[in-house]
């Protein structure tokens, strides 16, 4: 089977001027976007990621702002922060990063955040409207899957709103910000869900799932976690997983994704590659949401959670 490879980048660079056009919508009516990012310690992917967003939000004429605390920092500080980047009225989106040290609790950092800020939906009451079908904000992560799934729909011709229902999404993962509000946002979509974390794979279970899948969502952070022989035929992947392993061609390291990509090529209709599927498509939506949360400052609102086509 020729696979067609989901070209994220170009995804996102049509929602790139989408956003240019939103952000110029929002200034007219008088909201001021500003993201903030939240960084404890020096983790390199955490500081890579964070220098990215702030040359995409700096090329679209969104404010930026970086809170980096020191890896030792009371808990008591870390909390100081986010009140004071709820407070500040320049600040229209809150992104914690994560890895976090262990004297932080991320649920108690989540807890804290102004709902109307809380651009990963991590916060219990936004995290709750988007388990029940009506978000807020859609974090940008399972955001970009769903919105990579609806182009390529739209590409061969099957729509979007009635593609999954019925179809068996296969989601890998269950993290607070990917894997658990992809499950909510495949439930939406009318679609039969099956979720795996690491115990599937731990009771010899993982391809015995994964190769139900008409729609396969990875985000494990397990390098090749899935290969061709865990997947059915026709299926459509989509691979969240950021790994950096040692680059045997050039000595230094190469991202490769949760696919084994090569042989998940030989059987799927469809599939996105690491680097240039789903990473862009994140970036541009989570800069989004911080102008969503600027609207959200507003009465009246310019633009809403989900764009149309
Ligand atoms: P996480 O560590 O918080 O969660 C990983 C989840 O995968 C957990 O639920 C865990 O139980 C499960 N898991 C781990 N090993 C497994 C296995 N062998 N089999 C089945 N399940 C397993 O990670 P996360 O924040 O959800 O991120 C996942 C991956 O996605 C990472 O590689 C991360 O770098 C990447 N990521 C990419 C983007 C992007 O824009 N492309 C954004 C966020 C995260």
């Amino acid at each position: 089977m020729d696979a067609t490879i989901i070209d994220g980048s170009a995804v996102s660079t049509r929602l790139r001027s989408r956003l240019e056009r939103e952000l110029a919508t929002v200034r007219r009516s008088g909201g001021a976007p500003g993201l903030a990012s939240f960084v404890v310690g020096d983790d390199y992917a955490a500081h890579a990621y964070e220098r990215r967003l702030r040359k995409l939000a700096d090329s679209v004429g969104c404010r930026f702002q970086a809170e980096q605390l020191p890896a030792d920092i009371e808990p008591a500080d870390a909390l100081a922060t986010i009140g004071k980047l709820n407070a500040d009225p320049r600040v229209t989106g809150i992104l914690v990063l994560r890895p976090l040290p262990p004297q932080l609790s991320e649920v108690q950092l989540y807890a804290t955040l102004d709902p109307l800020k809380d651009v990963e939906a991590v916060h219990p009451v936004n995290a709750g409207l988007l388990a029940r079908g009506t978000p807020r904000f859609v974090p940008s992560t399972p955001a970009s899957c769903f919105w990579l799934l609806d182009d390529y729909f739209r590409r061969v011709e099957r729509d979007p709103l009635t593609g999954l229902r019925g179809a068996t999404v296969v989601v890998v993962g269950r993290s607070h910000n990917v894997g658990r509000p992809a499950v909510w946002l495949a439930l939406d979509r009318g679609a039969v869900v099956i979720d795996c974390d690491e115990h599937a794979s731990a009771a010899g279970r993982l391809g015995e799932f994964t190769r139900q899948a008409d729609v396969l969502i990875v985000a494990a952070g397990v390098p090749g976690l899935v290969t061709g022989d865990m997947v059915g035929d026709g299926v459509i992947a989509i691979d969240v997983g950021i790994n950096a392993v040692p680059d045997l061609a050039t000595g230094g390291v190469r991202l490769v994704g949760d696919l084994d990509f090569d042989s998940v090529a030989t059987r799927a209709e469809a599939l996105t590659p690491v680097p240039g599927g789903v990473g862009p498509v994140t970036d541009v939506w989570l800069v989004r949401n911080a102008v969503l949360g600027a609207v959200l400052q507003q009465t009246d609102l310019a633009i809403g959670p989900w764009p149309g086509p």
